[in-house]
């Protein structure tokens, strides 16, 4: 609840970004406070403690929580990338944006068969990016165990569109 409320402080409501009628939430002040950083961290690593055998961060913010998630639990992190910035092999997802498609990647063997996955992000949205992350990791072999976020978007479903997973969802905060 504390820590709810000092995110809530701290984390900027950017209207019309990066277009109209976009309000960004800026995550980036958090940075500037290490102690609340921190706190953070400790927070997402009590879910997953003792679920997960690796963890999945999504380029680019969800690798600045991620990485120091899986540190915690001493699970190894594996890279989910936009295309063409990770070297082959790469095992490739595509997915739907509001206009267009996207593709995302991931070095094919870092995840191993049967392991149980926490995926990581700043924020769920639409949920379409998480989603096919989650169909990465689920193409190797693995199971997706948990999802977790910073922040979850009310009213635009994306927790529905990860119900299929069947894994534990969590944000700590929601707007
Ligand atoms: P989705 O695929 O769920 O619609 O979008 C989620 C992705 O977009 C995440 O990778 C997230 O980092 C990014 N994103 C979308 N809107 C925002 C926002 O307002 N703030 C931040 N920090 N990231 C956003």
């Amino acid at each position: 609840q504390e820590l709810i409320k000092r995110l809530e402080e701290t984390i900027e409501n950017i209207p019309d970004f990066p277009i109209p009628g976009i309000q960004f939430k800026d995550i980036s002040p958090i940075f500037l406070d290490p102690k609340l950083y921190e706190d953070v961290i400790a927070d997402l690593v009590k879910f997953s403690k003792g679920k997960v055998d690796a963890v999945c961060g999504i380029e680019s913010r969800g690798y600045l929580f991620g990485i120091a998630i899986a540190v915690a639990l001493e699970v190894p992190f594996v890279l989910i990338r936009k295309s063409g910035k990770l070297p082959p092999p790469v095992i490739s997802e595509k997915y739907d944006l509001e206009y267009g498609s996207a593709v995302i990647e991931t070095r094919e063997g870092q995840i191993k068969p049967g392991q149980r996955v926490l995926i990581h992000d700043d924020l769920l949205a639409t949920g379409g990016t998480t989603e096919a992350a989650a169909k990465l990791v689920e193409k190797q072999g693995a199971t997706v165990a948990q999802f977790s976020f910073l922040i979850g978007l009310k009213g635009l479903n994306g927790e529905e569109k990860l119900k299929k997973f069947n894994a534990e969802v969590y944000h700590i905060l929601e707007y």
